[in-house]
């Protein structure tokens, strides 16, 4: 071989290795914008990392906040079937007051037991034929329990003068009360009222010792026909 051949072989190398210089420059310069790119990679990368740990976080505060938002619900629903149970147990108390209520009750308020039943004395021609309660002229007299109305004016209401103004109630079970010596009537005949209604004023009319309430329980609503009282009240859950 000759030099004046390698010559050119050797231009040709330098020409291959300047063509590769180039190209190394610019796989350089590729590199270099691939690793820019990485580094913008990494940065939303890092980016994404603090995004998605704030959302995490963010997510985190959800969490607690429904667990709140539950919990709230919860004691709410609680405090609701509580609620739900005392208006239950309100409706039992008052059913059972409502039947109470619907039963006997004492005629009259703050009195001093007098003359009892079946007792014997000059007032009566016969045994005393009721109870009688020592109250105030004008003190209210209820109806010891529901009935309707059927005997209500002077002379006893038909039965007789020595009752003064009086009223007889007709109860169920062929029950009859009867109130007398009132200073005032307050219901007619075929009026319906309640047990503890108001139905007239105490007082001291007819054949009266004093300020009382004559009260009778009877088995007509006639004189004649009468009950020990207290005995009737104390059986139906009255004592006097
Ligand atoms: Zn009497």
């Amino acid at each position: 071989m000759s030099n004046r051949v390698m010559k050119p072989s050797i231009r040709t190398t330098a020409v291959a290795l300047a063509a590769a210089g180039l190209g190394a420059s610019l796989v350089a310069g590729a590199g270099s914008a691939f690793a820019a790119e990485g580094k913008a990679a990494v940065a939303n990368t890092q980016t994404a990392v603090a995004a998605s740990a704030a959302v995490a976080k963010q997510a985190d505060v959800q969490a607690k906040a429904a667990a709140q938002l539950a919990a709230q619900v919860k004691a709410a629903a609680a405090k609701a079937t509580a609620q739900k149970q005392a208006v239950a147990k309100k409706a039992v108390v008052k059913k059972a007051a409502a039947k109470k209520a619907a039963s006997w009750v004492k005629p009259v308020a703050g009195y001093t037991l007098t003359a009892s039943f079946n007792q014997g004395g000059a007032m009566w021609s016969h045994k005393h034929s009721g109870q009688d309660f020592a109250v105030p002229v004008g003190t209210p007299v209820k109806a010891a329990g529901a009935g309707t109305v059927v005997k209500a004016g002077p002379y006893g209401g038909g039965d007789g003068p020595a009752y003064g103004n009086a009223i007889v109630v007709k109860h169920a079970n062929g029950t009859y009360s009867q109130y007398a010596h009132l200073s005032k009537i307050k219901v007619h005949i075929g009026q319906k009222v309640s047990a503890g209604q108001r139905i007239a004023l105490s007082g001291n009319t007819g054949n009266s010792s004093g300020p009382h309430l004559h009260f009778e329980i009877r088995t007509t609503p006639n004189y004649g026909s009468a009950v020990n009282p207290a005995a009737f009240l104390r059986s139906h859950g009255v004592t006097i």
